[in-house]
């Protein structure tokens, strides 16, 4: 029998977070326990998942919250620790064995960072940690030998795909892409879009931020960044391809020209037990393929021009440096300025556009010039007048 694995997970409370702790509740207890929870500030929310899960520690970031939590855990074993250096100290406790990273955005990289730097095995859901720090942070896992396990659908298929033959054996890998609630819409169609619109995608129920991400087409982006440090890609092994169905999570092309792909239904908890049980593969709560149906699957290149986002990720990636660092704080800010309603959506592009080519750049950064970067292009993208 395997080893009981103590997992902590990083945004217990979000999308992600939940949908680990469902494949733990399948789990039953039997590979998988969880160690600890954090969260930002959905304090109600975590006390519930504590008292269900009974983890040895639980964290909220934002004090304010942490201080509404009051006698909910008396008597039960688990500790609540407070602030950003709560969730450094949970990672870093000897006892715990895989790290989940699920916290939206660059606020992961902190504590990312931590996991590895303790030698623990990491299930990657936070992209924007790569996409700031991809060379710094690949650097530190091979060095503490801490393994980065992808938990993003898309990599994880590529992940499952790369087992068919040798890195050199690889010509390029193949990342689908919905295409988003406003796939084959034109710029002008997108110029008067709500966030309520742009909230609704066709197959992924995910976090308000990359589910605008999703719309916008700058989660591919994210992604293309995301593949090449996670994989150790040139930039011209990257290809995008959009597939309405989110059937096919992506693909991985070998020198024979034979194309291996990853198949099932578009649910999180695979590709999260696959992270958390790999190498092994086990039964879980995921839905499976209905092969008794008529299906079909459609393929279709990007529209570039219409969503300008992904092209973006391309050239950061090429760019690589302090390129990240910009292009993913503007989004963020130009996201939540979007979903606040003083941006329209065609100005999230155009708000990070304005962000590389104004910023700083530095060909081989430092974690804090990451973090002056990333802390410049939000003050920018703020006070940003279109
Ligand atoms: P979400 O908004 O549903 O949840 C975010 C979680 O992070 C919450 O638990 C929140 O409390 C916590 N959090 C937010 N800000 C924080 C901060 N400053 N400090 C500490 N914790 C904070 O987001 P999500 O959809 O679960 O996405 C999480 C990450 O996973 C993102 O990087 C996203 O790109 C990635 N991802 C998500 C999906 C999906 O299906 N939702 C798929 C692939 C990748
Ligand atoms: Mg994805």
């Amino acid at each position: 029998m395997a080893d009981l694995k103590n997992i902590v997970i990083l945004g217990s409370t979000g999308s992600i977070g939940r949908s680990t702790l469902d494949v733990l509740e399948h789990d039953e207890g039997r590979r998988l326990r969880a160690a600890g929870l954090a969260a930002h500030s959905s304090w109600q929310r975590l006390i519930e998942q504590a008292q269900q899960h009974r983890p040895r520690w639980v964290a909220l970031t934002d004090p304010e919250a942490a201080a509404r939590v009051d006698g909910q855990l008396q008597g039960t074993n688990t500790e609540l620790w407070i602030g950003r250096e709560g969730l450094v100290r949970m990672v870093q406790q000897p006892e715990v064995d895989t790290v989940v990273s699920a916290i939206v955005g660059a606020a992961g990289l902190e504590s990312t960072w931590a996991a590895l730097e303790a030698g623990k095995a990491v299930a990657l859901a936070n992209k924007e940690t790569l996409v700031v720090g991809g060379s710094l942070i690949t650097e530190l896992a091979r060095e503490r030998n801490a393994p980065l396990l992808p938990v993003d659908s898309e990599h994880s298929a590529i992940f499952q795909c790369l087992r068919s033959g040798t890195p050199r054996e690889v010509r390029r890998v193949i990342l689908t892409s919905s295409g988003g609630p406003f796939r084959r819409k034109t710029r002008r169609d997108l110029e008067g879009v709500t966030p309520e619109q742009a909230l609704n995608h066709p197959t992924w129920k995910m976090g308000p931020k990359i589910t605008i991400d999703s719309a916008t087409l700058m989660n591919k982006a994210l992604e293309v960044i995301e593949a090449r440090w996670l994989f150790d890609l040139t930039p011209d092994q990257i290809e995008v391809v959009v597939h309405p169905e989110s059937i096919v999570h992506s693909m991985v092309e070998f020198v024979d020209g034979s194309v291996i792909a990853q198949l099932s239904p578009p649910d999180m908890k695979l590709p999260i037990q696959y992270a958390l049980n790999y190498p092994d593969r086990v039964e879980g709560p995921s839905p499976r393929l209905d092969l008794t149906r008529a299906w079909n699957l459609h393929f279709e290149p990007p529209d570039r021009e219409t969503f300008p986002c992904l092209e973006l990720g391309f050239e950061v990636m090429r760019r690589g440096g302090t390129a990240g660092a910009a292009l993913n704080a503007a989004n963020e800010a130009a996201v939540s300025r979007f979903l606040e309603g003083s941006l329209a959506f065609l100005d999230i592009p155009r708000a990070c556009r304005a962000a590389l080519d104004h910023h700083d750049f530095d060909p081989r950064p430092s974690l804090q010039t990451l973090e002056r970067v990333d802390a410049w292009a939000r003050q920018e993208v703020a006070r940003w007048v279109p």
